[in-house]
């Protein structure tokens, strides 16, 4: 694969060469010619939709689509919304017909150049240089504890405000509007009686807040289950190709990838820096779409997960050294699944919780605008700072640019 270091000569020459992007540019070269979706197509799958697009070329679908889906996803390419994930593509074909059409005239919209990058928050809440830090960011990282400093730092700040309880080892289990509607009633398992509250801002995944409210959308959101195999070894010089890590397309045939991994991170070099240890750290990440239907038990131990990841690395990178340390988990239902029909699911959710919660509750989370934890993020910040104003959480989904534009607070882009 190019790297971002390369010279652009010899970017151009291993897009045009290697097999991995194959057929990538006879079918962006025709891809205007194509005929725009018909009015009554309100959804596709990546595949169907890039498919399209390219004049029924597969390959890039195959190779470099659905690998970059197990990265993000640990999706199916075959399942996955064109309209949720490509929403801008999926736009300009609307629009203007074809993406290659798209590209041109937004590009001439903005006055040529590329995108311009979010300004960061002018009002103190971001300083302008961790602002331009992040702009500037492909990837971040947190020193000292990882990304447990987040809610650390999130929980120290919160148990400042006098105003303010935490309340740990406490479920949410019912959600319910008063009889007067002027409050929501949240009940928790430690058996205390209701509470009420004025507002409330649910960050849940969508299938632990469907049993708690009377929204059947909520529960047709799937969720997959991924394995992550984190493993070190004191020799530093394991891996053949350094860079960021590796993605597994589904075009890899179960024969070479029996394991259902999806992919490969070289922790000890993406992210060199994150502590002073030396020797080779690297993540096996295992399962996604392809564990769909599995029931608990046909589910790896962590034990039988650390096998699978050490053949993967035999297999893949000639690695036959035993770790020193090995962590496996298995995270059940981690990731919402965007599959084709998002947006109505989410319009289906945005009019119930309208209609019965009266605009006093919202959604945030993973399965509402992006998985990202930026994204995540940045729902909670929508949720919070629109609170007087009684939005659903979604209309960072569901809403047009311009009528977004107008609802986002300060310092929020669209
Ligand atoms: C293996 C893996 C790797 C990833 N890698 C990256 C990455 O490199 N970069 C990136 O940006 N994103 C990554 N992600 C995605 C990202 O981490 C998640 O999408 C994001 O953290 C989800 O945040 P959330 O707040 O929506 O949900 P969660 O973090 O799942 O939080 C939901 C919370 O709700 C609580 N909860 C559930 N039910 C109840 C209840 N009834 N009452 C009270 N509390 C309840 C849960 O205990 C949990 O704390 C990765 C995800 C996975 C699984």
């Amino acid at each position: 694969m190019p790297s971002p270091k390369d010279m652009k000569l010899q970017i151009a020459y291993t897009m045009l060469t290697n097999p991995m992007f194959e057929g990538m540019f006879a079918s962006m070269w025709g891809e205007d010619q194509v005929p725009k979706r018909p009015d009554s197509l309100v959804d596709e799958s990546i595949a169907e939709f890039v498919k399209r697009r390219s004049g029924g070329n597969k390959k890039p679908v195959e190779n470099i689509i659905s690998a970059v889906l197990h990265g993000i996803y640990a999706g199916d390419v075959n399942q996955l919304s064109a309209r949720s994930l490509m929403s801008e593509l999926w736009a300009w074909e609307g629009e203007y017909g074809s993406l290659t059409q798209g590209m041109v005239r937004s590009r001439r919209a903005r006055g040529g150049g590329p995108p311009q990058p979010p300004q960061p928050y002018a009002d103190g809440a971001v300083s302008q240089e961790l602002g331009e830090r992040a702009n500037n960011a492909s990837i971040y990282t947190f020193q000292n504890g990882g990304m447990q400093a987040f809610p650390d730092a999130l929980e120290r700040v919160i148990r400042e405000q006098k105003n303010a309880v935490i309340k740990t080892e406490t479920r949410v289990s019912g959600i319910a509007r008063s009889e007067d509607g002027k409050s929501i009633q949240i009940k928790t398992s430690n058996k205390q009686p209701a509470q009420s509250y004025s507002h409330v801002l649910s960050t849940l995944p969508a299938h632990q807040l469907a049993p708690l409210v009377d929204i059947p959308a909520l529960a047709l959101i799937p969720y997959v289950t991924v394995m992550t195999v984190s493993l070190y070894f004191t020799n530093p010089d394991l891996v053949p190709t350094p860079g960021f890590g590796y993605l597994i397309p589904q075009s890899v045939p179960f024969s070479q990838n029996p394991e259902f991994a999806l992919g490969v991170v070289f922790d000890s070099h993406a992210t060199p820096d994150i502590d002073a240890g030396t020797g080779t750290k690297l993540t096996v990440m295992l399962g996604g779409h392809y564990w769909d239907g599995r029931s608990e038990k046909e589910l790896p131990t962590p034990e039988e997960g650390q096998k699978m990841a050490e053949r993967v690395l035999e297999r893949h990178l000639g690695i036959k050294e035993k770790p020193d340390v090995v962590r496996a988990r298995l995270h059940k239902k981690c990731i919402p699944q965007y599959t084709v029909g998002h947006h109505q699911r989410l319009q289906s959710v945005d009019a119930a919780i309208k209609r019965q919660f009266g605009r006093r509750l919202s959604v945030g989370g993973a399965w509402v605008d992006g998985v990202g934890v930026n994204d995540c993020i940045r729902s909670g910040v929508f949720q919070g700072m629109t609170l007087e104003k009684g939005y659903t959480g979604l209309e960072l989904a569901l809403d047009g640019k311009e009528e977004l534009k107008a609802k986002l607070p300060y310092g929020l882009v669209a």
